[in-house]
């Protein structure tokens, strides 16, 4: 958690070395504000504000995979902004060169009816429109306005549905019997439109993640895999074990370094889902509901979950124990309407940043000392929240 300016200064100064590097990293959070159409962008280390973006409605946030875009999806107003986060790394070879510019606006928008489910996935991004069932695939060099422009499909009928890029192909949710909630079912469609092989069951479907190749989805009796293969994507539901309280999943995080999945279960309970071992389901009982919880993608066999008793409690995913816990915000009961301001958390380098909205904070955990180190103060009332950020070679 040491800032490296320090130390990039002083290679700079060593007047020996003439091919002085430095490794260096850089984080930045963007935070979706619960009242006013704005997202900031906030310096991790100095707590600065990098930029304030007025967008039109009320946005969750998604980053890109390669960190340099987030994306606010305002569905409400039939919007998605793209912000440039500034951070970039540039491929030198043998190593990679960190970038860094002022966070931006972009021109460049996606408008349609209702957007909801962004996923990216092979390096395509698919954002599904609930409100007439269309999903533009496009690059996130298109996102960002340049490159080649989106391509669109239609879903069977509008629904609260997703799309996902895999390979050539994209999985399509269908739409329970033209119901306007959730759909119950995937299909294929190949790069011609065309739907290929059979249609997979998967009634109440909700959230997806991606891990190791493998992309899982949430169904009412299990979760539905689909690996990607020569002849297209297979199928396999994996059902809910017997012993399992009642309960599902509905939102899913992907695991890094391994193969394995994270969803929620019920709402007191998060699952560990491991495709590849003889028990594939791992049930995780919390004290209280469930608010928010992420992954880590460096230090893999830990995961974070934040509790309405205001706790933060740190999952080892191979034992499936919570093995730390700290009071960070006070209670935010999941009573009350699901829109109300609640905190979120993300992973920002050796970091877990919370929203604390009653407080106008974020709050700071270092990882390794499992302890909240500082707080950063944020206009407004800050609820959702995003890390972009990179570690690369400044010379
Ligand atoms: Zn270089
Ligand atoms: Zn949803």
């Amino acid at each position: 958690m040491r800032y490296r300016a320090g130390l990039l200064a002083l290679s700079m100064l060593a007047p020996a070395s003439a091919s002085a590097v430095a490794d260096d990293s850089h984080w930045r959070l963007f935070i979706a504000d619960h009242a006013a159409p704005e997202v900031r962008a906030i310096e991790f280390e100095s707590g600065r504000e990098a930029g304030t973006f007025d967008i039109e409605g009320q946005a969750s946030l998604v980053a890109s995979k390669s960190g340099r875009t987030v994306f606010a999806v305002q569905g409400d107003v039939g919007i998605v902004s793209v912000i440039d986060t500034g951070i970039r790394l540039e491929d030198h070879g043998d190593h990679q060169d960190l970038q860094v510019s002022e966070p931006r606006l972009l021109e460049s928008t996606m408008r349609g009816e209702k957007p909801a489910h962004l996923v990216e996935h092979d390096r395509r991004i698919a954002l599904f429109h609930d409100g007439d069932g269309r999903v533009d695939l496009l690059t996130e060099e298109a996102a960002r306005g340049s490159g080649d422009a989106a391509r669109s499909i239609v879903a069977d009928a509008p629904h609260h549905g997703l799309a996902v890029p895999m390979g050539e192909n994209v999985l399509l949710s269908v739409s329970n019997n033209g119901e306007a909630g959730r759909p119950r079912a995937i299909k294929v469609v190949d790069a011609a439109g065309r739907q290929v092989g059979e249609l997979q069951d998967c009634p109440g479907l909700h959230g997806i993640a991606a891990s190791g190749g493998t992309v899982a989805i949430g169904c009412s009796p299990g979760v539905l895999l689909a690996r990607s293969g020569t002849d297209g994507p297979s199928f396999e539901l994996l059902d809910y074990p017997a012993d399992f309280p009642e309960g599902s999943t509905s939102t899913l995080r992907g695991g890094v370094a391994f193969r394995y999945f994270l969803g929620n279960y019920g709402r007191d309970a998060v699952t560990i889902i491991t495709p590849d071992e003889d028990e594939k389901f791992r049930l995780v009982r919390l004290d209280t509901r469930r608010v928010d919880f992420a992954v880590d993608p460096i230090r893999s066999r830990n995961a974070y979950i934040l509790t309405e008793d205001g706790a933060l409690h740190l999952l080892n995913v191979l034992s499936g124990r919570i093995e730390k816990s700290i009071k960070l915000t006070e209670p935010y009961s999941m009573d009350g309407h699901w829109r109300d301001p609640r905190p979120r958390l993300a992973v920002a380098g050796d970091a877990v940043v919370v929203t604390d909205p009653r407080k106008g904070l974020v709050r700071v955990v270092e990882i390794e000392a499992f302890k909240e180190v500082r707080t950063i103060p944020v206009k407004g009332v800050p609820v959702g929240i995003v890390a972009a950020g990179a570690s690369g070679i400044v010379h």
